[in-house]
């Protein structure tokens, strides 16, 4: 793995032009969780490392303190395109030092993660006036996570944060992204995690770059079963699967009270 630790920005804070979000904060460029469908990897085109994505962190430092009162009643997402809570911040605490300067702002602030290390700020988020933590999950057995996301904490360590996150009174929320299709089975994530959350995102898998031959080839190796399906999806742009199951999960969560959001954005 590449450091570099001394990756100067001008600014935590990026404006955005994603749906629903006034400010993005991406702590570090790259990612080490290297997780197989990594929508980030475009990103490597913004540094100069040559290694592959997955294979490099960026640890942004800057002097300028968060401008507070620009993000009042604004909508903060941390993060992106990194998880903020990776195990490089257990080290370089960039995520905890924002963190620090958010805690009395009145921004709207969702933390995406799939780390338990964002238990150490707990302390913080529970002074925070709005914040809600979202845990990623689109699988639940190990094995598979194993296989698609190597590097974060297991999917036991995520239900046990979310639950601790519950009872420290902070909103908890699964995301359950991606959304793959014929593995991701949503049903049996949102009854596994009801009873300690309190949203569910939803997010369907989008394979349009680099990381499309690695979800092929995993697809090919473990479920050639579903081989032509994927083709269909991801070669045909046949947008019916995902049309079908954005559909049926408003149906789902709606006849069983269940507070939502789908982001489904094509493939
Ligand atoms: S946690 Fe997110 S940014 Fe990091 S490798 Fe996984 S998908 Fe990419």
């Amino acid at each position: 793995m590449v450091v570099e630790d001394t990756a100067r920005v001008k600014d935590y804070l990026t404006k955005t032009k994603l749906a629903n979000l006034d400010y993005v904060i991406n702590p570090y460029v790259g990612c080490p969780n290297k997780c197989l469908y990594c929508y980030a990897a475009y990103m490597s085109s913004f540094s100069k490392h040559k290694e592959e994505w997955g294979d490099f962190i960026d640890v942004k430092q800057t002097r300028k303190k968060i401008n507070t009162f620009k993000i009042k009643n604004k909508k903060v997402m941390m993060s992106t395109v990194t998880d903020p809570y990776n195990s490089y911040d257990e080290k370089y605490c960039v995520t905890r030092n924002i963190m620090e300067q958010l805690v009395n702002s009145e921004a709207f602030l969702s933390v995406v993660t799939k780390s338990k290390l964002v238990l150490r700020d707990l302390d913080l988020l529970k002074k925070m006036k709005h914040v809600e933590v979202a845990l990623s999950i689109c699988v639940l057995d190990e094995k598979v996570k194993n296989k698609l996301e190597p590097n974060s904490s297991s999917i036991e360590e995520r239900l046990e944060t979310l639950k601790e996150l519950k009872q420290n009174g902070i909103k908890s929320v699964v995301f359950v992204s991606p959304i793959i299709p014929q593995i991701t089975d949503y049903i049996t994530i949102i009854e596994r995690t009801k009873a300690f959350t309190d949203e569910y995102w939803f997010d369907n898998l989008s394979l349009r770059s680099s990381f499309k031959t690695k979800m092929f080839k995993f697809i090919d190796e473990e479920y050639p079963i579903y081989k032509s399906l994927y083709d269909d999806i991801y070669n045909r742009k046949n947008l019916q699967y995902f049309e079908e199951i954005d559909s049926n999960i408003k149906d789902y969560c709606e006849k069983n009270n269940i507070v939502y959001k789908t982001f489904y954005a094509g493939t």
